[in-house]
């Protein structure tokens, strides 16, 4: 970020904070600060897992529910619902195992990849889109072969290509103009660096397939599927045939083994009451530092493979907009992905960008923006009004025109969202041995591959299912 955006940005932020005209200090009232509200995740859900459960070890903190728990038998209990969780219950149901429950403290299942609906516009709460799968992703293909994303012509797997993100797909402000593609034009003695965190920058362009310089259109190299609600859309695919069998709004806090199984504890948030569920087995798909904590007895290698994760916080905002943002003629027209260079966001994808109808109208765009973890702590003592403010601010900077069009923010905030990519954790012997646990405990999350996406969660899933299935 050079000096003079770190001036403007300040400006900005003094200006809508202090209630004066926008750039150019002019005396015009400034538009009306948009309502923002909080949205997903529940911060206080999840630590009460902290606060106020016992744990596996009998740690008993005051307020925890009390009263004999309501006994519930299944032959699998799978522990979160989020991509790898909803995998494993996937691949263990086509294997004829189906009596299963899945146990999560959200409303909703997803996890990460939730979505989110306002002005009666779908949007993302978190993951946007999944890149074609390459050759590895074994699973993940034949699942979008299934649900019909793919399909096999001349001995090759082809995508639907409605599921495809359109064209133009990304684009870069920088020096007053958008520009085709997201790395920055090569400038004579000048610095390409774009600077966020730098674990999110390695995340989000070394997580997307045939990421390419500017000028290099070659078909096919960016093919990603994208839809309004991001990879809430493929949730909805692996959530659906479960229906009886999902159970939102329980907060398990305790996982021990027993001599004929497994034994569940979990708080249902709606009753306040709590539930023991007794289980052949359970499959453990919630952040490794979660799960080390539910475990009476933790294996070694998932005490080793908790204390070597980092997790990063991220905000995610959606922004209605009553119209659309102005095109005003800066070079490259508004695409799905927009990023400003020197912004402290990684910029936002349209939720309407996939929309096949020409005449342009209301819309929802959705800013993403990482934070270090020593910024963690201004998710919550931040309030919604503030961030409303440091993101219009933000986005105004290349898009003078939205504040008077933004009717309504809502925030989500990932505490604990994803492992950073840390060298060595995806090769360490740790969540190596993790991985070949045998036995009736089995984790499955996108922690186990040390790196948070779609398919290593999927793929994370399925191998959780595959062992539990050659043990029964
Ligand atoms: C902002 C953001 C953007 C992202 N964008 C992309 C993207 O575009 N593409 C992509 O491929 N990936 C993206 N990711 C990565 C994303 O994390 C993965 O794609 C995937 O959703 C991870 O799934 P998971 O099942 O491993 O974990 P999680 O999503 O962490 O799921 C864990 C589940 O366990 C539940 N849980 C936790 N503790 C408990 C408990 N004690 N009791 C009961 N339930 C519990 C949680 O509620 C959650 O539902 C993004 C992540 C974030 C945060």
């Amino acid at each position: 970020m050079n000096a003079g955006d770190t001036d403007r940005r300040r400006f900005l932020l003094a200006a809508a904070g202090a209630g004066l005209a926008g750039a150019g200090g002019c005396r015009r009232s400034p538009p009306p600060v948009p309502p923002a509200q909080w949205v997903g995740d529940s911060a206080e859900r999840g630590h009460r897992l902290h606060t106020h459960l016992p744990d596996a070890r009998g740690g008993a903190p005051s307020g925890a529910p009390s009263g004999a728990p309501a006994v519930r038998r299944a032959q699998i209990v799978v522990v979160g619902a989020g991509v790898a969780g909803l995998a494993a219950a996937r691949a263990l149901g086509r294997r004829g195992l189906d009596d299963l429950a899945v146990l999560d403290l959200e409303s909703q299942p997803g996890g990460n990849s939730r979505g989110h609906r306002m002005a009666g516009l779908d949007c993302p709460l978190g993951a946007h889109y999944l890149p074609l799968p390459g050759p590895n992703a074994l699973a993940v293909s034949e699942w979008l072969h299934e649900i019909g994303l793919l399909h096999t012509s001349h001995g090759r797997s082809v995508p639907d290509e409605r599921h495809l993100c359109h064209s133009p797909q990304e684009r870069l402000f920088i020096d007053g103009a958008w520009h085709d593609g997201l790395l920055p034009p090569a400038e004579p003695g000048g610095s390409t660096l774009i600077q966020y965190p730098a674990w999110a920058g390695l995340h989000y362009f070394a997580g997307r397939q045939g990421f390419h310089a500017p000028g290099d259109d070659a078909p096919g190299r960016d093919a990603v599927f994208t839809w309004p609600e991001g990879n809430a859309w493929l949730i909805r695919r692996l959530a659906q045939p479960l229906a009886g069998r999902l159970h939102a709004g329980r907060l398990v806090h305790a996982v021990r083994v027993e001599r004929e199984g497994v034994q569940v504890d979990a708080w249902d948030i709606a009753s306040g009451r709590p539930e023991r569920w007794q289980a052949r087995a359970v499959v453990v798909a919630v952040p490794l530092f979660v799960a080390a904590r539910l475990l009476a007895d933790p294996p070694p290698a998932l005490v080793a493979a908790a204390s070597r994760m980092r997790y990063a916080p991220w905000l995610v905002a959606n922004l209605a907009l009553r119209e659309p943002l102005l095109d005003r003629g800066l070079g490259a027209p508004a695409s799905w992905d927009n990023v400003r260079y020197g912004s402290p966001s990684l910029g936002y994808v349209d939720a309407g960008h996939q929309r096949l109808s020409p005449a342009a109208g209301p819309t929802v765009i959705t800013a993403y923006w990482p934070l270090t973890t020593t910024e963690r702590s201004k998710l919550l003592a931040d309030t919604a009004s503030d961030w409303g403010h440091r993101i219009t601010a933000d986005l105004q900077a290349a898009h003078p025109d939205l504040p008077e069009k933004v009717q309504q923010i809502d925030l989500a905030r990932h505490g604990h969202a994803m492992s950073i990519p840390v060298p060595g954790t995806r090769g360490s012997t740790a969540l190596a041995a993790l991985r070949e646990l045998r036995g009736p405990v089995q984790f499955a999350h996108a922690d186990l591959a040390g790196y948070s996406v779609f398919e290593e969660a999927f793929e994370q899933g399925e191998r959780a299912a595959r062992v539990l299935l050659e043990e029964r």
